[in-house]
């Protein structure tokens, strides 16, 4: 009863528990720092594209354009500022889902070379149209347990962001190895490179190393955040290294599995 548990509840414990409670109230405050700081960063991408078109909508009203080939420029730019708010519409709405967990991964094992050649293969217009040479390299055939799905996202944008900071005549290659009890894939480019200072901060959600250059290319700076996210989901890794002027490398590692095949053999085997 309660006296009892009064009596057993001593100094120390009181201590205890209060030390405790002090400690998880600060977590809620830096939970609603993080919160707070996210939808103002949020917000203010948002604002970006809307305060492009709110000028060039008005500068069609207000200036009295009405030369139909001027109009029609206008609201080309207007077009293209549409595409950039539904970009980071949808990043925001994957981070939220990855955020939530509620990202439910579909896993099976695949053979992760057949991902990396499918996916090349989506992305070879982008670099042949940029006089990019994209080329993969499979040392060895891994299979990992995974969303097939997902780590497509994964590959294709740091494919994606290899070729988007590369210029033209640049190269940029998908390496594929077992490390350990790892399939470690590499994407290798000769870009412009990342400085080091801001190497540390690029997986950060909104960070971009030059926000004008990436938006120019239409990035969010959401991209790497949620290739993290879904990289950590599979109990993986993920690092950078790179130098300015010279090129960026990303190295991910997930978990391998054994081929299929091999497991029901072994299962079979008395
Ligand atoms: P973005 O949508 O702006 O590309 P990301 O989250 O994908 O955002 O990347 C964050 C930033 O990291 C980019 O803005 C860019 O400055 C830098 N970055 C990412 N990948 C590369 C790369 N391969 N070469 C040079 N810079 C890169």
């Amino acid at each position: 009863n309660y006296h009892q548990r009064m009596k057993v509840t001593g100094h120390n414990e009181i201590s205890h528990l209060s030390e405790s409670f002090n400690q998880m109230s600060e977590r809620i405050e830096t939970m609603e720092k993080l919160r707070n700081e996210f939808v103002s960063s949020a917000s203010h991408e948002l604002k970006t594209p809307l305060a492009s078109m709110k000028i060039l909508v008005e500068s069609i009203i207000h200036q009295g354009i009405t030369d139909p080939e001027m109009v029609k420029e206008f609201l080309g730019d207007v077009d293209l500022e549409i595409d950039r708010l539904n970009n980071i519409i949808n990043d925001l709405l994957t981070l939220v889902q990855v955020d939530k967990q509620s990202l439910v991964l579909h896993k099976s094992a695949f053979p992760m070379q057949e991902l990396i050649i499918r996916t090349m293969k989506v992305l070879n217009p982008i670099a042949e149209q940029k006089k990019i040479q994209l080329a993969f390299d499979i040392r060895e055939g891994v299979y990992v347990d995974g969303d097939m799905a997902k780590l497509q996202q994964v590959l294709m944008n740091l494919v994606d962001n290899a070729l988007k900071y590369t210029p033209e005549g640049g190269q940029v290659v998908v390496t594929l190895l077992r490390k350990d009890n790892y399939a470690r894939i590499l994407v290798a480019d000769t870009g412009i490179g990342i400085p080091e200072a801001d190497l540390p901060h690029i997986f950060e959600r909104f960070y971009r190393v030059d926000k004008a250059r990436s938006r120019s290319t239409g990035g969010t700076g959401l991209g790497l955040a949620i290739v993290r996210q879904i990289v950590e989901m599979h109990d993986g890794t993920i690092t950078v290294s790179s130098k300015e002027g010279e090129g960026s490398l990303i190295t991910v590692d997930l978990p391998s599995v054994e081929p299929p095949e091999k497991l029901q053999q072994e299962e079979v085997q008395p």
